[in-house]
Order: C-alpha cells, then structure tokens, then sequence
C-alpha cells in the first residue's frame, strides 16, 4: 500500500525544498496549491460556480481566472473564504485520491501531498502522517524576501493568514527542524522516507 503524508508549514519555512528532496529519494508529490490553481482555471463546473458566487469579474475577457479580483473578495472576509474554499476543496480532494490510485497501480512507496493549509481544511484526516516544516521567523523572512523580491512587511502580512508555528508543531506526526544548511534538512527527509516507508535511502551512516 502506498503510504501518504502531508508537508506543510509556513510560508518560507522550506515545504518545497522538502518535497524536491523527498522526490528525489522515490517519493510522489501532489502539489495541493497548484492543482487548486489548475482546477479554477480549468474545470467547467468551478468556473460556472464561481462566476455565480462572485460575479463575471471572476475571470478576464480572455478567459483566464482574474486573481487578484478574488484575492481582493476573500482578504479579510472568512465567508467569501469558505465559499472559495467550498467550491474548490473537494475538486483537490477528488484529485488527490485519483492520485493515491495511480501511486498505488504504480507501485510508489509514498504519495506526499504538499500544502500550504492542510489542517485548517481536514487534509490531515485523509493522510497516513503529517510533517511540519519549521525555521526561525526571521530565517523564514529573509529567504522569502529574497526569494519573492519582497518586503520583510509583505512576508509578515502573509504570515498573518497562516496557523502559529506552535499550534502547527503541536499537530504533527513529525516535525522537520529547517534551522541550518540544506544538508542538515535533507538528513531529516531521509530519516523521514525511511521512517515513512520502512526503505533504505543509500546513504547509511548519515541519519
Ligand atoms: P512558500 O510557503 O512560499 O511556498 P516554502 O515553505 O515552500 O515557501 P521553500 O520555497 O522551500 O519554502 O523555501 C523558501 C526559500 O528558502 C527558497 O528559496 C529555498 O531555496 C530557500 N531555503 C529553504 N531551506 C533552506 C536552507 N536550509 N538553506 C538555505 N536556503 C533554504
């Protein structure tokens, strides 16, 4: 049976770096925040959903889904959150499962589902385990300022929307500490894979 495990964490803490490593020992990653993107650009019925709960402006002249009219309809507005939310969610979970089929026709040891909110949306319910990627604030704005070429001030503001570090660390299964260079991360990931699927990860010694 494929194993499943979620990666999530703060914005800069390190879920996708952690992926890219995980995917480079066997694993699988399904990307949560991508095919959300996809589906509202994509699927038929999500766009007929959404133009009737937030208007025509919902995507341009073009076709194409208009961003930032609906980040501007959810910030701050927890209602116009679940409606977005409750039109798109179950499209992820539909495609996340469809994905679980095929790891497992595929004969792959573990299906990540990597996502920037997986608790606040009952993700955790549906996966074998759930790590939490986590580095000091600080380091986390420094990377995403440098990463984004934004302001320390944008990344706060975006941290604002997100679950504490603590109340994340305190629902985990494991919780990855991305406090030092990448070779001090990626010993985590592969203890975790090994942990996670019972495999070897061909660099004994270094766990
Ligand atoms: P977001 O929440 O914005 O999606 P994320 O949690 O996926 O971010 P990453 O994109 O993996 O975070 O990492 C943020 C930035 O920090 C990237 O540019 C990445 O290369 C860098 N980074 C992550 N971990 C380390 C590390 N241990 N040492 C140096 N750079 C790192």
């Amino acid at each position: 049976m494929v194993k499943t495990l979620g990666v999530t964490g703060g914005i800069g803490s390190g879920k996708t770096t952690v992926c890219r490593m995980l995917e480079a020992l066997g694993a699988r990653v399904f990307y949560a925040d991508d095919e959300a993107k996809r589906i509202m650009a994509e699927d038929p019925a999500v766009r007929a959903e959404l133009v009737d709960a937030f208007g025509p402006a919902s995507y341009d002249a073009a076709g194409r889904l208009n961003r930032a009219y609906l980040a501007q309809q959810v910030f701050g507005d927890e209602a116009n959150v679940a409606r977005i939310n409750a039109i798109v969610h179950p499209r992820v979970y539909a495609a996340f499962e469809q994905a679980r089929r095929r790891a497992e026709a595929d004969g792959v040891p573990l299906l990540v589902k990597e996502a920037a909110l997986i608790f606040e949306t009952g993700g955790d319910r549906h996966l074998d385990a759930v790590a939490v990627v986590d580095a000091p604030v600080e380091e986390r704005i420094r990377r995403v300022a440098e990463r984004d070429g934004a302001t320390p001030g944008q990344v706060r503001a975006r941290m604002a929307h997100q679950l504490p570090p603590e109340e994340l660390r305190r629902r985990a299964d494991f919780v990855i500490e991305n406090d030092g260079d990448l070779a001090h991360l990626r010993r985590q990931v592969e203890r975790l894979y090994r942990t996670m699927t019972g495999r070897q990860t061909g660099a004994p010694g270094t766990g």
